[in-house]
This record gives C-alpha cells, sequence and structure tokens, in this order.
C-alpha cells in the first residue's frame, strides 16, 4: 500500500488556513479537510433541533444519531449537502461554544483520524497539529493580525451579498471565537513549537501556497 502523507494547519479564524489549505492540497492531490465545516455541520443540527448551544447535555444528545462527512469537497449532515448552511452568521455565532464540549471533539477527532488514514490529507483547524495529527508529516500555524482577518472575512461576506454587518462587528467577532478557541480547557488553540509559523498578513495567497509547498517538497 503507498504511503500516504499528512499536512496539518492551525491557526485562528480568517487566516486564510482554508482558502490555502485547498489549493495546496489540489496541487498535490490530496484530500483536503476542512474540521470547522465539521463543527459547523453539527452546530447547524443542534439549532435545527431547537436546542441551546450552551447546554451540554443538550448539545451531546445528538451525537450518536449524527453523521457527518465529505464527498467530493462536500460537507453533509445526515445524508444532505449543507456547504452553504454552515456559512450562515447564525453557525459562526455558536459553533465555538459547541466546539469547546469534550464529546463532541472526542467525536470529531476519530472521525478525522480516519479520514487521514484512508488518504494523503491537507488538514486545517485548531487542534490538528496537537491532537488530531501531532505526527503529521509537515505542520503549519498560519495566522495573521486580527485587523487584516476581520477585513477579509468582512469583504468575503459582503461579496457574498450579506447585508447588515458592519467590518467592525466582524471583527469583534473573530476576536471572541479567538479568544474561546484559544483559553477553552479541551484542545485549546496553540502553536507546537515544530510548526512553521506563517504570518499571512503581508501575504498574498499564491505567496502562502508557495511557501508551504516549497517546505514540503524541500523535505521529499
Ligand atoms: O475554521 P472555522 O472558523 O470554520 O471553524 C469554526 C469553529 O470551529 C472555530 O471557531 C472553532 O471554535 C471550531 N473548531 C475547532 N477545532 C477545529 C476546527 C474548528 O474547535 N479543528
Amino acid at each position: 500500500m503507498a504511503r500516504h502523507y499528512s499536512i496539518a494547519i492551525d491557526g485562528p479564524a480568517g487566516a486564510g488556513k482554508s482558502t490555502v489549505a485547498k489549493i495546496v492540497a489540489k496541487k498535490l492531490n490530496f484530500e483536503y479537510i476542512d474540521t470547522g465545516a465539521m463543527y459547523r455541520a453539527y452546530t447547524l443540527k443542534v439549532l435545527q433541533n431547537n436546542l441551546d448551544p450552551k447546554n451540554q447535555n443538550e448539545v451531546k444528545s445528538l451525537l450518536d444519531s449524527t453523521d457527518i462527512y465529505f464527498i467530493d469537497n462536500h460537507i453533509y449532515l445526515d445524508g444532505e449537502m449543507v456547504d452553504d448552511e454552515i456559512r450562515d452568521n447564525r453557525i459562526s455565532d455558536n459553533v465555538s461554544y459547541i466546539a469547546s464540549i469534550k464529546e463532541v471533539r472526542s467525536k470529531m477527532v476519530s472521525l478525522q483520524r480516519k479520514m487521514a488514514e484512508r488518504k494523503s490529507v491537507v488538514m486545517d483547524g485548531r487542534d490538528i497539529t496537537t491532537v488530531v495529527l501531532p505526527k503529521a508529516d509537515y505542520k503549519f500555524y498560519v495566522t495573521a493580525s486580527v485587523e487584516e482577518r476581520g477585513n477579509r472575512r468582512y469583504l468575503e461576506l459582503i461579496n457574498k451579498g450579506v447585508k447588515n454587518i458592519t467590518l467592525q462587528s466582524v471583527i469583534d467577532d473573530i476576536r471572541r471565537r479567538d479568544e474561546i478557541d484559544s483559553t477553552r480547557e479541551e484542545s485549546p488553540l496553540t502553536r507546537t513549537e515544530d510548526s512553521v509559523l506563517i504570518d499571512t498578513t503581508e501575504l498574498s495567497i499564491e505567496e502562502t501556497v508557495d511557501m508551504i509547498i516549497d517546505l514540503v517538497k524541500g523535505g521529499e
């Protein structure tokens, strides 16, 4: 059986991880796994069932009956494609509470590890270098200033036709998520010593992709 490779990318919201990871995966013919999308899909399920995202027992109650998987880079929740629904503001507002629950994380981590066993992957998220794939072949921590990350997310939302948002509200949301993601008890976002730090504040998507590809190719 051919050896499978793994590239793990962590970093805060809006740093450009998923855009970059998707392109890197395509160039290397690896599978891209957006672990944030999985936490978002579970959040969608919690909200669809009118449960309280801050009530851990309610949130946990759906875990055994939930199926989350990817087909051709599309995310499916219990058999239904939910690519668009999981990007809704209501999901962004609640996902960090749900992602801080230990049992939710165990389920997602086990699904993610199984995905990485089957194929060469580029996986991005908050705990990939630390918990999901600590022995990944290549590890990166991709970040940018909070203002730049807010600005990118704001432009993305405006281009999608989202109304009633301000740049400041988007920056505030990112700051709030950063705070929850990096101070939570379960698998907080941190940079491991062996992760290559890439600050994309002044970098284009292409430049960031090239840095990663160069490092991966150089290490072959
Ligand atoms: O990557 P994205 O911003 O879509 O992730 C949404 C949220 O999911 C994050 O703010 C974080 O709370 C959670 N998450 C996580 N662990 C991951 C990926 C995402 O806790 N590996």
